[in-house]
């Protein structure tokens, strides 16, 4: 990455924060401790370290870039409930052991500076993406990129549990036009990274959610048989399967609807879009439709996510074409 604008500085540094309190929650849990989880309306778990980290990065953000839209997952509702103060306290535990004491107040105002509306510019965040990964010790991402003009600038991806090289512990960081980079997670480079160069679709591995309700396993096990794919696919919470693609580990990421109502959130995948596309892939829904970032907090104008190193791409959508009729519109 040739020129170092304030952009990249400023995002590298802001997950790096994020990914040490996730991970002072994390080994403070493993400690035997347990998790303070609560759910939210729509079941899903969330934890003190998703509020933590949505504190943090949008008081780091707002220090940067005071003029910029946040648009972030969660909002400080819940933690502001009589039953779970006790969350709160904790958040502000985890918040100020980054940042010297701030009281709760403080960081509900600040994990509220993320309930932004997309506009001509704005950061997009999902604090912990992947919370149930989290939660099992396994794979798990804070993703934070740069909307400007429908397009995405800039993508940060912490994931302080996937390995490189040396260790475990990876950014990813992408600039739209400039390439995707790999850093440890205490920021030292690790080089560019790269798709897989696999055109034969039968070498191939599918890398896909854990999560059986956030793709559908069985549809994705019919793609495998009709491209000849032998290799099991990789499963992974989190955006970290944009970042197997990036990297060469996997050659497809299928994210396929269960449900056709279902819209993607842009957080679940701002971040590992731009990091797949400056890697050399490419990224569509499962009609082949490029992804429109001008839609709001969902990608309503989108169905699932397809992301493959660009080579394989027509061939998957090709027998997706059988599985998912044209949607009529
Ligand atoms: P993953 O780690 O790839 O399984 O995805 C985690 C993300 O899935 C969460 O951040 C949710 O926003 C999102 N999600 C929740 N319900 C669904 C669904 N029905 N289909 C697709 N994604 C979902
Ligand atoms: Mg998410």
């Amino acid at each position: 990455m040739a020129t170092r604008p304030k952009e990249y500085a400023a995002g590298l540094a802001i997950v790096q924060a994020a990914a040490r309190l996730t991970e002072a929650v994390r080994l403070d849990w493993s400690d035997g401790q347990g998790v303070s989880r609560m759910q939210k309306q729509d079941q899903s778990p969330v934890t003190v370290a998703d509020f933590g980290v949505q504190a943090l990065v949008c008081r780091l953000l707002s220090e940067s870039f005071p003029q910029d839209t946040i648009v972030a997952e969660e909002d400080s509702r819940p933690l502001r409930e009589a039953p779970n103060l006790a969350s709160l306290a904790l958040v502000t535990r985890f918040v100020s052991l980054q940042m010297g004491t701030v009281s709760g107040d403080m960081v509900c105002g600040w994990i509220d500076q993320g309930m932004g509306t997309p506009k001509e510019r704005f950061w997009v965040l999902d604090p912990i993406d992947g919370t149930k990964g989290f939660l099992r010790n396994e794979q798990y991402a804070i993703a934070l990129a740069l909307v400007e003009q429908g397009e995405v600038q800039w993508g940060f991806l912490a994931c302080p549990l996937l390995s490189h090289g040396d260790g475990i512990g990876t950014i990813l960081v992408a600039r739209h036009g400039g390439g995707a980079e790999s850093l440890s997670l205490d920021g030292a480079p690790m080089g560019s990274a790269h798709v897989s160069e696999i055109a034969d679709p039968t070498q191939a591995r599918i890398v896909e959610s854990v999560e059986s309700a956030h793709t559908n396993h069985d549809l994705s096990h019919q793609v495998r048989t009709a491209l000849g794919i032998t290799k099991e696919p990789l499963r992974m919470d989190s955006q970290a399967k944009y970042a197997a693609v990036a990297r060469g580990e996997a050659d497809i990421y299928l994210r396929l609807p269960s449900s056709m109502s279902y819209r993607e959130n842009i957080w679940d995948h701002a971040a590992g879009w731009l990091l797949v596309k400056e890697a050399g892939g490419k990224v569509t829904d499962i009609y082949g439709r490029p992804l429109d970032w001008t839609q709001g907090r969902r990608l309503e104008a989108n169905s699932g996510v397809v992301a493959t190193n660009g080579l394989l791409h027509d061939s998957v959508l090709s027998t997706l074409t059988a599985l998912f009729p044209a949607e009529s519109s």
